[in-house]
């Protein structure tokens, strides 16, 4: 838990949110400004500030989360039409909370390639 850091209190519970699953890991919600009808997000419960910053010892915790995401997409409806995983990393890509996420979006058809 990093203090000030508001992913880490969701995952703690201290600040709510609306829970799509949980697992010992990982914690995904929705997100509070949806980009598309489906937009959720997933993140670790330990703090890692990006994927920038992920190391050869987060392997198995990055696989998990790019599985859960399918699971969750299935859960969601969206496996079937698509769906699009992303994970903002540093300015260029717009990353504004630092702790790892990965966005689930779904439910339309997206455009490529992102703005
Ligand atoms: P980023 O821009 O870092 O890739 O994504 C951060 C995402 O977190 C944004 O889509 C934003 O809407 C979402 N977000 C920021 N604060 C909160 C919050 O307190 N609750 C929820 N559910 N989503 C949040
Ligand atoms: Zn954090």
């Amino acid at each position: 838990m990093v203090n000030d850091c508001i992913f880490c209190k969701i995952a703690a519970g201290s600040i709510p949110a609306r829970l799509a699953y949980q697992d010992d890991q990982l914690v995904a919600f929705y997100d509070l400004n949806p980009q598309a009808p489906t937009h959720i997000l997933v993140i670790p419960r330990r703090h890692l500030p990006g994927l920038a910053e992920a190391e050869p010892g987060d392997q198995a915790l990055l696989g998990h989360l790019l599985l859960v995401t399918r699971r969750i997409a299935e859960q969601e409806g969206i496996a079937a039409s698509g769906f699009r995983v992303v994970i903002n990393t540093h300015a260029d890509a717009g990353q504004s909370v630092p702790h790892l996420h990965a966005h689930i979006l779904g439910g339309r058809r997206l455009g490529w390639p992102p703005g």
